[in-house]
């Protein structure tokens, strides 16, 4: 049997050259297994892990069933894209666009989430629209100013389900849900499958069929994944290091807290290095000129929380460095699954002290991986040395001396901060 393309998954001619002006030259296995169901009209669980082109899965359908070739002038929303991040929100519509849009008849989309002023948000939905892509305490926010109207849905799609539920969204979804007709095509992706997810899918999805882009392990070969043992006090002098003799370009650095993007950004500033913080207290336009940024490559080294884990597509983005280690197994497949995107290659560099070290083993054993523990010349970790006083120890590390501030940041380190939050 010949390899599948765009047009023997059944999409019009139209959408199979939008895909070729994307740059797709083939389907990827999740849109071989889901395009095909749902243009069928098929509810969909989707396991998707990031980077398998699921934007492309759901959005060429979609808009071959609800949108291309409709003549009406005034739009009626037949597709809500419900997303938990305003950047999703910014993707996915970006994709949307990309294939959706003809000379003949644009695509008419709306893209709403919180941090951005609601009117421009109401003007352009007051001509009604085929699609709208939305966080959903904006949309509520909307639905309640009587600016968009929902009882004409024909398909739903949770993207990022098990985000959806963990943010505390369950309310505001449950109320989304019942401002939508009872008739539609539901479909449901997730990277990571926890059970709240399965009683959501449960409650949501009719005769679905289920799509797996691949386990996670294995939706994760192309990236390098490297953990560096280092005393937590001087993991910033090390990122600095690297980025420095690796000549690293386009680094995305996770820590725990926002306090520590800009503290860990600021730093590395200070020494010359083209850094910068992103968190959620940050402006929606100041959050979207760092990604900018970073994609543009003005902006070298982007430290962010897991705001920043999910769901975000930055091209060449070549190292995502977990500064500090994500809290859960899960997180840390989402974070690494930032780099090696596409079928690119990666690196994905973990940053272990004797305080973390238990918990990286956890997420190897999830990952079903063992890593050796690398040391940089240098940054050799004082902590996982012999049971010996600080003071003791100089002479006994090889390449280095403590000196007076290292004992203090030992000291520092010592006493507080834990596996989680510690900056340096
Ligand atoms: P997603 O998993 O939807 O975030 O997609 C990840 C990346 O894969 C995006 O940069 C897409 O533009 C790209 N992509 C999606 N489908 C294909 C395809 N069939 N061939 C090549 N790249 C693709």
């Amino acid at each position: 049997m010949s390899a599948p393309t765009f047009l023997s998954l059944g999409l019009s001619p139209s959408l199979a050259n939008a895909c070729t002006q994307a740059g797709f030259s083939t389907p990827s296995p999740i849109q071989v297994e889901a395009i095909p169901a749902l243009l069928r009209g098929q509810d969909l669980l989707g396991l998707a892990p990031t980077g398998s082109g699921k934007t492309a899965a759901f959005a060429l359908p979609l808009l071959q069933r609800f949108v291309v070739g409709r003549q009406e002038g005034f739009r009626r929303v037949r597709v809500l894209v419900l997303v938990p991040t305003r950047e999703l929100a910014a993707q996915v519509g970006d994709v949307f666009l990309r294939l959706g849009s003809s000379p003949t008849r644009p695509l008419k989309l709306a893209v709403v989430h919180g941090g951005v002023s609601v009117n421009p948000q109401m003007m352009r939905l007051r001509g009604g629209a085929d699609i709208v892509v939305a966080t959903p305490g904006r949309l509520l926010d909307l639905l309640e100013r009587n600016a968009v109207r929902l009882d004409t849905v024909q398909a739903l799609v949770l993207d990022e389900a098990d985000r959806l539920l963990d943010l505390g969204f369950a309310a505001e979804r449950e109320r989304v849900l019942a401002a939508l007709p009872a008739q539609r095509q539901n479909l449901l992706f997730s990277a990571t499958f926890p059970p709240d997810v399965q009683a959501l899918a449960d409650a949501l999805l009719h005769d679905a069929v289920r799509v797996a882009a691949a386990s996670q392990a294995e939706a994760l070969p192309q990236i390098d994944q490297r953990t560096i043992a280092v005393d937590a006090s001087r993991r910033t002098e090390l990122l600095r290091h690297l980025v420095r003799e690796g000549g690293w370009r386009r680094v995305l650095v996770f820590v725990a807290t926002r306090y520590a993007t800009e503290h860990v950004a600021g730093k590395l500033a200070s020494r010359g290095v083209q850094a910068a913080p992103l968190h959620g207290a940050m402006s929606q336009s100041q959050r979207t000129r760092v990604l900018e940024d970073l994609r543009a490559g003005t902006v070298n080294v982007l430290v962010t929380t897991d705001l920043a884990a999910r769901g975000i597509d930055v091209p060449g983005l070549a190292v995502v460095v977990n500064y500090d280690l994500p809290r859960s197994p899960d997180d840390y497949v989402h974070r690494i699954g930032r780099t090696a995107r596409a079928g690119a290659s990666g690196a994905a560099v973990s940053f272990v002290s004797a305080a973390t070290e238990a918990h990286m083993r956890l997420i190897e054993k999830r990952q079903d991986v063992r890593l050796p523990r690398e040391q940089v010349a240098g940054f050799e970790p004082l902590e996982l040395a012999p049971p010996v006083p600080a003071e003791a120890g100089a002479g006994g590390i090889k390449g280095r001396k403590p000196n007076k501030k290292d004992r203090l940041r030992a000291a520092a380190a010592g006493q507080g901060g834990g596996p989680q939050g510690s900056v340096g």
